[in-house]
């Protein structure tokens, strides 16, 4: 039981002497004691108090019958479960984070690949936008707990690709691209023109005015001292002020990110933004509705092309690696219902969530600007903004008639 000695090694010293005991006094099959584990594990991420060092075998009723382990256990899953489903408590949670430097970059001899989203393929249980994704730089000198581009890369080393133009430009893009990313695997714009990454893009950009290329952030650095083309489209990733300060380390408080969303509209660029990924905490109602009351005193809905709404969905891989690094974050404290071959939020909670952020903008916002849920349940568009696409490929091309007709509002504003 490799798994097992692995999690039991790395527990607090007073967790492992009282498994010790229970494991002793109760009878437990091995799966049993493992499952145990890994819920301790949990509760030590999470900084919750141990459930075994607090359990008391007088709060329930213990027989001499040899199944007093199954009564651990259902008592262990019903407190289990009600931490999961209740709103996330940040009020005391101060976590004692190291987050990994990753100042070193260099630049590997890479080839560029045009990927496609992370969504699953053409399918019914998410509907996609078929964004195309092109990592230009690899790993990311932020430290978000959620993140799964850490799982991806080395840990301490961000990959600037080298001799960026040159890739950029010999790139051969099929006739139905339209839509290119770049902050897939790393923060877009946290390294600004450093590594020539900026000038590639805005190249790239030129020989194709046809195709958006958007740069998504979450960094306030200031790269809007300069025009860029019509084309290049910058997005910033927004959140509650909790879950920037408990969850997103070292990313830019939510005021750094809208100001410098306003430095770029400012310079004649369309912005967007993504109010991803959204956490089920105490507080959230007030705190997502600051988040819109925010981005509608500073923006127009000609200033912005987009806006996403979406929340935390990891891959079982990923939610692996978070529980095997065992970092002080509160992130994995909720309830994991399957998704489309993932794991997120019931769909109950996300209707909620997003109808909420939703109806927290003005009616000038919603109706003038193209919101959409990233990579969710169809089920869930008609209730959250009252209309959705029969497929993908509807979604796509109302998605991106919205970005040409604003396109060229925007040209007509330059003139
Ligand atoms: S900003 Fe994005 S890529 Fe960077 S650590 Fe956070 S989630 Fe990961």
């Amino acid at each position: 039981m490799k798994a097992a000695d692995d999690i039991f090694i790395a527990l607090p010293e007073s967790t492992r002497t009282r498994l010790g005991e229970l494991f002793s006094a109760y009878h437990f099959t091995e799966s049993q004691k493992l499952e145990i584990l890994k819920e301790e594990a949990d509760l030590r991420q999470w900084k919750e108090p141990s459930f075994a060092e607090n359990f008391n075998p007088d709060s329930i009723a213990m027989h001499d019958d040899g199944r007093n382990g199954e009564r651990y256990m259902k008592a262990m899953r019903e407190s289990m479960h009600h931490l999961r489903a209740s709103e996330t408590d940040y009020s005391a949670f101060f976590p004692d984070i190291h987050p990994r430097p990753k100042s070193k970059v260099t630049q590997p001899d890479k080839e560029l690949v045009l990927s496609r989203c992370p969504c699953p393929v053409d399918g019914e249980k998410t509907r996609c936008c078929k964004l195309r994704t092109l990592d230009v730089i690899e790993q990311c000198a932020f430290s978000c707990s959620y993140c799964s581009v850490q799982a991806f890369y080395a840990e301490n080393e961000i990959h600037a690709i080298s001799n960026i133009k040159e890739k950029l430009l010999s790139l051969e893009l099929d006739d139905d691209v339209w839509h290119i990313g770049t902050g897939q695997a790393s923060d877009s714009i946290l390294l600004g023109d450093d590594y020539g990454t900026l000038s590639g893009l805005i190249a790239f950009a030129e020989k194709h005015p046809d195709v958006i290329i958007e740069l998504k952030s979450k960094s306030a650095r200031n790269i809007f001292t300069r025009r860029y083309p019509a084309n290049i489209f910058f997005s910033w990733s927004l959140n509650a002020e909790t879950i920037i300060s408990k969850e997103e380390h070292l990313t830019a408080s939510l005021d750094g990110r809208i100001e410098n969303a306003m430095r770029a509209r400012d310079k004649g660029n369309l912005v967007g933004f993504h109010i991803h990924p959204m956490v089920y905490f105490r507080g959230w109602e007030d705190e997502y509705s600051a988040v819109a009351d925010k981005v509608s005193a500073e923006f127009s809905p000609e200033d912005l092309f987009a806006i996403s709404i979406g929340t935390l969905t990891f891959m079982k891989s990923v939610l692996k690696r978070l529980r095997m690094q065992g970092e002080e974050s509160r992130i994995l404290e909720m309830e994991l219902a399957p998704a489309a071959g993932k794991f997120s939020y019931p769909l109950d909670i996300k209707r909620r969530m997003f109808s909420h952020v939703y109806s927290a903008f003005p009616e000038s916002i919603r109706n003038g600007v193209f919101f959409y849920l990233c990579m969710e349940d169809p089920s869930l568009w008609k209730p959250v903004l009252g209309r959705e696409y029969s497929c993908d490929r509807e979604f796509e091309a109302d998605m991106k008639r919205n970005y040409l007709s604003k396109k060229s509002n925007l040209a007509k504003i330059q003139k």
